[in-house]
């Protein structure tokens, strides 16, 4: 009978992972199918949000990570959080100057797709112009909204962002995360883990930068998510993520 090596076994697991739907939990298997690349490499990781603060909630910890390794992370919003005329109580500024906050706490920087909140449009026009924001940010990696989502403007940017994987040629690594769970993002199954229990202190401080968006109430929520994910991963807290099946390999912080 023939022994089967080490390097089969990984050849096995990565045709199953990808065989398989998505929404099955793939974690360990998943893990153990990514190859070594980019070692040593500073890399460019996008993440996206539908608003400000979204990057924060859903991969704060993950990005304070990867900044600590010193790889450049731009947290790219798709409105400046104002909806149209600024009818609401927040002065006209504060959500920006909040961002810009959240993102020192994380040493990223923030950037705006030039969006109305609430109105969030997609179509032929507004893929070209996001797929050009994208593209001069020339990512390796690019995190946004699970598309399953209750808030259309998180739908949206989930749209745009796949849409422009797709013209860009799927260039670059494509991971989902979570946000503000069963009021956003629902049916979500992470294929794959990041430990953030170091660095959940400066998540939270990013994610109460926002303070008009009532932290309080909606950090709450966040860390019920990150203790579960800690829970299914083996670690005190961790956020989770979906990695598109035919994602270029990228390593997340914990392979590092
Ligand atoms: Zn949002």
């Amino acid at each position: 009978m023939k022994q089967i090596s080490r390097r089969d076994m990984l050849t096995i697991t990565v045709c199953f992972g990808t065989t398989i739907a998505s929404g099955v939990v793939l974690q360990g298997t998943a893990r153990s199918a990514e190859l070594p690349a980019r070692s040593g490499k500073k890399s460019k990781i996008v993440v996206t949000g539908g608003h400000p603060g979204d990057p924060e909630y859903g991969c704060g910890g993950t990005i304070a990570r990867y900044t600590d390794l010193g790889h450049e992370v731009v947290l790219l919003y798709l409105n400046k959080g104002e909806p149209r005329g600024n009818p609401g109580k927040t002065a006209s500024g504060t959500r920006v100057e909040e961002a810009r906050k959240a993102c020192d706490i994380l040493k990223a920087h923030p950037v705006f797709a030039d969006q109305i909140d609430g109105e969030a449009i997609v179509d032929r026009e507004h893929y070209e112009q996001f797929r050009k924001v994208l593209e001069a940010e020339k990512p390796d990696a690019v995190f946004t909204h699970w598309p399953i989502d209750n808030h259309a403007d998180h739908r949206a940017m989930s749209m745009l962002v796949y849409d422009a994987w797709l013209r860009m040629g799927k260039k670059f690594a494509l991971y989902y995360y979570e946000v503000s769970n069963g009021e956003d993002t629902l049916q979500f199954a992470p294929t794959h883990y990041v430990d953030i229990t170091e660095t959940e202190q400066r998540k939270r401080l990013a994610c109460y930068a926002h303070a008009t968006q009532s932290p309080d109430k909606f950090y709450a929520l966040q860390e019920a998510v990150t203790h579960l994910r800690g829970i299914e991963s083996g670690h005190k807290q961790a956020e989770g993520f979906v990695r598109h099946v035919q994602s270029p390999d990228f390593r997340l912080p914990a392979e590092l």
